[in-house]
This record gives C-alpha cells, structure tokens and sequence, in this order.
C-alpha cells in the first residue's frame, strides 16, 4: 500500500466515479483530503463517509479561479498545508466533427483543460510552502490517440497532456511535479451508457475500475514516485499497446 500519511491533497470531481475513488484510496494511505465538486449532495456524502478529520468536501467549478482560491484555502486552514493536487474533473461528451458545436466545445476546453491549468496557478504557492509537491493531471487515452467523435473531449485532452509536461518543466525548480494518467474505458458513471458494450478488443478484455486508477495516481502522489515529473502513464487494460 503506498504511503501517504501527513499529505494533503485536493481531488476535483470527487463526488463520484474516479474521484470519489481516489479520495478513500488515499485516506485509506493515510492522506487528508479536501474533495471537489458541482455535484454537492453527492460530494457531501463521499467525505463523510470518510470521516470530518480525513476529508472535507468543498462546492467548487474548476473553471472559476475565485471557486479555486477558496478550495484552497480550505485545505489550508482545515489542513494546515497541501502537498497534492489531482486535476480529475472532466465533461465527456462526443460528436462527429461536422456537428460539434462551438458552445460545446468551448465548454469542454474550459472544464478539462482551463480548469487543470487554474487550479495548477491557485494551488502552486501551498505547494511550495510545503516543501515541493506533486500535481497529478487526468486526461485520457483520447489525449494519446485520436478516436471517433473525440474532437472537443480530444483536443482538451491531448492539451492537457501537453499543459503537464510544459508545467513540469515550469515547476521542478520548485520541487513540485507534474504528471498525467491516460486511463482508457473506466466504469464510472461518465461511462454508464456505454458500460454494456463489448470489450473484447482490449487485450486485458474488460472496462477498468475506478480503484484501478486510483492505485496510479495514489503512488504518483507519493514520495516512491520522488523522481518522475513530465511524464505520462496509460492505465487502460492495453488499448494502445
Ligand atoms: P464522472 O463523470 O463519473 O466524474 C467526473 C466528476 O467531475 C463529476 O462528479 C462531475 O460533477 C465533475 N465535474 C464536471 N464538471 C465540473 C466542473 N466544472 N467543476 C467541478 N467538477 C466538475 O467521470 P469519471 O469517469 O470518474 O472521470 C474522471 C476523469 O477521468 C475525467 O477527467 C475523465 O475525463 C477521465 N477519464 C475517464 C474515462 C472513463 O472511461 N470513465 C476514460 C478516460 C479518462
């Protein structure tokens, strides 16, 4: 189980699916963690079954800087640091490129990759005070390869990928570093509609489960994962081996 008793860390989207997953991973390794989401009631409920001392749950859009500032600060005077920051909020929506609309692609880029970008600003400060510390970005294996009906969630995706690796040259004077998870097909309620599908064509033959991606993001928080920065990992059964 990977260590991370005395950290802090802010999880966005954790109200539920993959988020929710990864704050009871990381208060299960010992972490403290301010959880984030639109989706109050929901949110609400995730922190309190980890218990007031471990989690807190703050109603927060990622794409207001004001929303950032004060999840921020919560974990600061909650917590009294913060040493990790998961950017997992994200809006998944398809459409052929011939009709995605610009509503809806301006909407994408500014929760999957604008939102990452203002929490990186608003959580760097607490980061250093803390000594370094480690940013984990969520984009997808959609930010890897191109697929189908992908060209909003694609281009935030691919742009977040990029956002990590140039923040992790940014940022490592500052001992923070920065990485991204590439997850493929997950079973969280992003996915519900497509849960029934066939997934023969990936080669471990199932959708992954959330805890599976949270296992990744748990050690890339860690101080086993001490010297990767900049850099991106799949955790997606083997669909783009
Ligand atoms: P989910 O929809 O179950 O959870 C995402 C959460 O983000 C929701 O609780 C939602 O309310 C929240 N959110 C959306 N917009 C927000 C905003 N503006 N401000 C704050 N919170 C907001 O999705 P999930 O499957 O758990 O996805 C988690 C991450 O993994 C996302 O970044 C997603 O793009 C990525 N991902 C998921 C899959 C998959 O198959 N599930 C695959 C690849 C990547």
């Amino acid at each position: 189980m990977t260590d991370l008793d005395g950290k802090v860390v802010l999880v966005t989207g954790a109200a539920r699916g993959q988020g929710a997953a990864e704050a009871r991973l990381l208060t299960a390794a010992g972490a403290r963690v301010v959880l984030t989401d639109v989706r109050e009631p929901e949110g609400r409920a995730v922190a309190a079954g980890l218990g007031p001392d471990r989690a807190v749950f703050v109603r927060h859009d990622v794409t207001s800087a004001e929303d950032w500032a004060r999840a921020v600060d919560t974990a600061l005077t909650g917590y009294g640091r913060l040493d990790g920051l998961v950017n997992n909020a994200a809006l998944w929506r398809t459409a052929p490129l011939e009709s995605e609309t610009y509503d809806n692609f301006e909407l994408l880029l500014r929760v999957n990759l604008l939102g990452p970008f203002l929490g990186m600003r608003a959580a760097l400060p607490a980061l250093r005070a803390a000594g370094g510390g480690s940013v984990v970005n969520v984009s997808s294996t959609a930010g890897l390869v191109g697929v189908p009906g992908h060209a909003a969630y694609g281009a935030g995706k691919f742009g977040l990928r990029g956002l990590s690796r140039s923040a992790a040259r940014d940022l490592a004077a500052y001992g923070v570093r920065v990485n991204s998870v590439h997850p493929g097909a997950v079973d969280t309620p992003m996915t519900a509609a497509v849960a029934d599908k066939d997934w023969s064509h990936v080669p471990l033959g199932r959708m992954g489960r959330p805890e599976e991606v949270a296992g990744l993001v748990a050690y890339l928080l860690s101080d086993a994962a001490s010297y990767v920065t900049g850099a991106e990992f799949t955790v997606d059964g083997g669909l783009t081996a």
